[in-house]
């Protein structure tokens, strides 16, 4: 795969099946996957055995971002997402990073928490003495509980305890097992170590042990993505690169203080995770919950990016997040269009995954910050907006398109005169 460029010129402009024949070439796709891509991905048995009273599917965009490079081999990135404009400006983005080396991305090892809470314990004191003297026995015998991860590499790490003096319920007790779950997303696996350690927990306690569950605040499985993006790339329409580059400092920090922003500036990074999450079949609620209580960690709310001007007069950008993400398990393999985006990926590992998705957090940032920071969000959104507001005045076919660039022109981007152009 070394030695393809993710740079597609001219990719926005080709039909959509010309576009899965271009993808499905880069990626060494089969025919019948490429076809997957453009038809009915997912049947309808595949769905009735996915999830409970199934009546059908519900379809979304499958798209394809462009121009990524990280850690120096270029990556087509699938993103599933419903919102116009994500997909462009993290191109756009990408191409921004490219034109300073790329991405740069590292992870921790993909440690995962389960939790155990216990309550009624007689004395907090000897129940820590007694968990501490039986760490090592707990931990082999959270390691029974899937022997296939255990032989992958991975395996109970460590046990935690950390006592609650006071609750709306009085003291408590909860143990937390740090888990390596390799390349799964890793919540079956540590709801069933929980659900086995708790016995043993509340007899050596003395306590009652009620929920056994995993932690989606995974901050102990990690990925950082970061990269340089040169003053002179940011230079556009007469505007000058050093001073786009304070712009976009200045936006991160309005982030960095205020959690009204953060939110804000948080949840464009989410677009560009989440879309990734969907279609390589991941569970973007749990990225998403992790990644907002993460920036939150220090008890005030915040955002999970960093972006200023370095020594160089150029813009540096990071990222770091909680990524528990996988490509074994849950729907990553069920899913017949997410097996497709994972080849696409072509990644080896879930820790590859996941620094790619922090990659692509920080290039949606920088899209929307750089955006915000000069022409303004609309200008450029509510141009891809369009289309979407004459589809939903009832447009089809070709009067999609005209009605679309219609009201571009006219700076009437709205539902009722997409109905007005329609009716006349
Ligand atoms: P899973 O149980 O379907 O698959 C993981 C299994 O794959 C492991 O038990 C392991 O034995 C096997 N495996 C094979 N090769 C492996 C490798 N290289 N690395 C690791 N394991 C390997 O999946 P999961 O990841 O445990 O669970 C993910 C699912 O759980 C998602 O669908 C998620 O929505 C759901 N879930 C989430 C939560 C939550 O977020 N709070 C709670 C419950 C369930």
């Amino acid at each position: 795969m070394s030695g393809k460029s993710s740079r597609l010129p001219g990719f926005y402009r080709l039909s959509l099946a010309e576009r899965a024949n271009l993808v499905g070439e880069w990626a060494g796709l089969e025919p019948a996957e490429i076809e997957l891509l453009a038809g009915q991905g997912l049947r309808n048995e595949q769905a009735n055995a996915m999830i409970e009273n199934v009546v059908g599917t519900y379809e979304l965009p499958l798209g394809i971002a462009a121009n990524f490079l990280i850690n120096g081999r270029d990556y087509l990135i699938p993103m599933v997402v419903e919102e116009p404009s994500v997909v462009a400006a993290i191109s756009n983005a990408a191409r921004l990073i490219r034109a300073g080396g790329g991405f740069h991305t590292s992870a921790t090892d993909p440690i995962m928490i389960g939790q155990i809470q216990v309550l009624d314990v007689p004395d907090m004191a000897a129940a820590l003495n007694a968990l501490a003297a039986h760490k090592e026995a707990l931990l082999e015998r959270a390691n029974c509980c899937d022997k296939l991860m255990v032989k992958l590499g991975g395996g109970a790490r460590d046990l935690e305890f950390r006592p609650f003096a006071n609750s709306p319920v009085g003291p408590m007790l909860v143990v937390h097992l740090l888990f390596d779950v390799r390349d799964a997303m890793g919540a079956n696996a540590i709801n069933t170590c929980v659900e086995d350690l708790a016995p043993i927990v509340a007899d050596l306690t003395g306590g009652r042990t009620n929920l056994r569950i995993l932690s989606n605040l995974a901050d102990r499985r990690t990925a950082t993505a970061w990269g340089i993006v040169p003053a002179a790339a940011l230079e556009k329409d007469g505007m000058n690169g050093r001073e786009v580059a304070q712009w976009i400092a200045e936006a991160n920090a309005f982030a960095v203080i205020d959690p009204y922003r953060a939110t804000t500036h948080n949840k464009g990074i989410m677009n560009g995770i989440d879309a990734v999450c969907l279609a390589t079949g991941n569970d973007w609620r749990a990225i998403e919950a992790g990644a907002h209580a993460y920036a939150a960690r220090n008890g005030r709310y915040t955002a999970l990016t960093d972006w200023h001007v370095n020594e160089n007069g150029d813009l540096y950008g990071e990222i770091t997040l909680p990524m528990a993400v996988g490509i074994v398990g849950g729907a990553t393999k069920a899913h017949p269009v997410a097996k497709v985006a994972l080849k696409i990926l072509g990644v080896q590992s879930a820790s590859e995954l996941g620094q790619i998705m922090a990659a692509v957090g920080l290039a949606q940032n920088l899209a929307a910050i750089k955006a915000l920071a000069t022409t303004g969000i609309q200008k450029g959104h509510m141009r891809l907006h369009a289309r979407q507001v004459a589809m939903a005045a009832g447009a089809s076919g070709a009067q999609i398109q005209q009605i679309a660039d219609q009201m571009v022109a006219e700076k009437r981007i709205h539902i009722e005169r997409a109905r007005e152009l329609l009716h006349n």
